[in-house]
């Protein structure tokens, strides 16, 4: 009898499968596909040579993860690369705005207006950034938070729809890259909490960057699987679990699936009927035959770029995707360029690129003119660089991996309290109804992102369990 047996190896599950492991529980993970990292992959999508992550690509929530920190991952493979800047949201003018690590630079780049207004947004949570952001990602309740004072400071900023706090800037450019930051996450602009996510970007890019991983986001994934492998941990690839009996006899029983698929596996009828799911996104990958020909230099220099005009286009095409179900146009693209920052994706000389924007749940359109002409606008000519590329809408984005129900990148929608309390409202999320099973994946707090601290969490609560009985 196994003590633990963990289904689906993205960075959740690979994470709370280590972290049992570490504590000297025997443990077996289950994996759908044929390799192991759920969206933290990278694959030659398009042609030889050219490494491409499918899924996630850039790692403000990996870099700044308070379980990644705690890892030896770099023992393992893992390097974070950092390109000059973490992002850039150039505008129409040929200018942009930065997320920088300096808060001077990012600041500068609002212009006099704003400048002051940003500085004294971000610059009194700095200072405690490493305890804010354990103690935020382990709400609700798996640990107690270590600085209590300061997590309450920030819920009283970060509580407020971004909306709120966005009218601290009397100028497009901050309003713009703030709002960019909320869409991240597919939330809705004026929605509760939301602040939250774009404070929390924002302050990410200025404690640690919003790195890449050299190779690609596989490097994640491998050097958490090479580590569980280490401490004795048994990985098993291209097993789609359906039924809690497809798994071997174990004390504990740890899901990085949908509530949904979850709740189908191990019975639990419709514990979580209430369970919403987002909007989809439709991404493409790119293989070019040099850099993006941005306008703006600053987006050169940069790993990640917002592309959106300004605040109402951003909010527009939000509003397209997740309320109006039709597909936005222009839509709202978050693109990343690991080349600036890792020479080793793709053949020299030429550079893989992504880009993403946001369309209704479930639809099966086709967004690639609409997202090239929005990229032509920043960078005229970069059509001309494409060599290839490979489009995925939301049933290819379901197909590839069952948590994106509809296409949700997400696994869950991001809104109402759902952004903050999930799958359910409730102290305890990671545990169900069925004693011996759990749940880890980015449908539990602290929700979508490369981060594991849904893994970290669930394990908590399982070595709790497990150590009770
Ligand atoms: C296009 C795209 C872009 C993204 N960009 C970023 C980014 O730049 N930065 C960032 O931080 N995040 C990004 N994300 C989000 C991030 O990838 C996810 O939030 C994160 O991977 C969630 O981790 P997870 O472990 O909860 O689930 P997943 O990574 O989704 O892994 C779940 C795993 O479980 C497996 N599984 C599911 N059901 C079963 C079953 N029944 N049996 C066996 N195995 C099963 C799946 O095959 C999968 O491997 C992006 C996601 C996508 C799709």
């Amino acid at each position: 009898m196994l003590d633990v047996v963990v289904v689906g190896a993205g960075p959740n599950g690979l994470t709370a499968a280590v972290e049992l492991a570490r504590r000297d529980f025997s443990v077996a993970l289950f994996e759908a596909k044929d390799t192991v990292g759920g969206g933290a992959r990278t694959e030659e999508l398009t042609l030889p040579g050219f490494r491409h992550d499918p899924c996630s690509a850039a790692h403000p929530l990996g870099v700044n993860s308070p379980a990644f920190r705690a890892l030896p991952l770099e023992r393992y493979g893992l390097q974070w690369l950092h390109a000059d800047l973490p992002m850039a949201h150039p505008f129409r003018d040929g200018t942009a705005a930065v997320l920088s690590r300096s808060v001077g630079e990012t600041a500068a780049s609002f212009g006099p207006r704003d400048a002051g207004a940003y500085r004294r947004l971000v610059q009194p949570f700095l200072p405690r950034w490493d305890t804010l952001v354990r103690d935020f990602m382990s709400l609700p309740l798996t640990a107690l938070p270590r600085d209590p004072v300061g997590l309450a400071r920030f819920g009283l900023v970060g509580l407020q729809p971004s909306t709120w706090l966005m009218r601290r800037f009397r100028d497009e450019r901050a309003r713009a890259l703030f709002a960019g930051l909320v869409a991240h996450v597919m939330a809705p602009l004026g929605g509760f909490a939301t602040g939250a996510v774009g404070l929390v970007f924002a302050l990410a890019a200025h404690a640690r960057g919003w790195p890449v991983a050299r190779g690609g986001s596989q490097a994640v994934s491998d050097a958490l699987a090479a580590y569980l492998v280490d401490l004795g941990g048994a990985v098993h690839t291209d097993y789609d679990v359906k039924r809690l009996d497809d798994l071997p006899p174990a004390r504990a029983y740890v899901f990085d699936t949908s509530p949904t698929a979850l709740a189908r596996i191990a019975g639990l009828g419709n514990h979580y009927a209430n369970y919403r799911y987002g909007p989809g996104v439709f991404k493409i990958d790119y293989a070019l035959d040099g850099p993006v020909p941005w306008t703006a230099s600053e987006a050169r220099r940069a790993t990640t770029v917002q592309i959106g005009a300004d605040r109402a286009e951003i909010g527009a095409a939000l509003r397209a995707a997740s309320r109006e179900g039709r597909a936005p146009d222009p839509p709202f693209l978050i693109t990343v360029q690991p080349g600036v920052a890792d020479p080793t994706r793709a053949p020299a000389g030429k550079q893989v690129f992504w880009a993403y924007g946001h369309v209704p749940s479930g639809w099966s359109g086709d967004l690639t003119d609409a997202v090239e002409r929005q990229l032509e606008r920043f960078a005229p000519g970069f059509r001309d660089r494409v060599l290839a590329r490979a489009t995925a809408g939301p049933p290819e984005i379901a197909a590839r991996n069952a948590n994106y129900v509809g296409g949700d990148i997400g696994s869950g929608a991001a809104s109402g309290l759902q952004l903050l309390l999930r799958p359910r409202p409730s102290l305890f999320p990671y545990a169900t109804p069925h004693p011996a099973v759990f749940i880890c994946s980015s449908a539990t707090p602290p929700g979508p992102g490369v981060h594991g601290m849904s893994g970290h969490n669930a394990a908590k609560a399982v070595w709790r369990r497990l150590r009770q009985s």
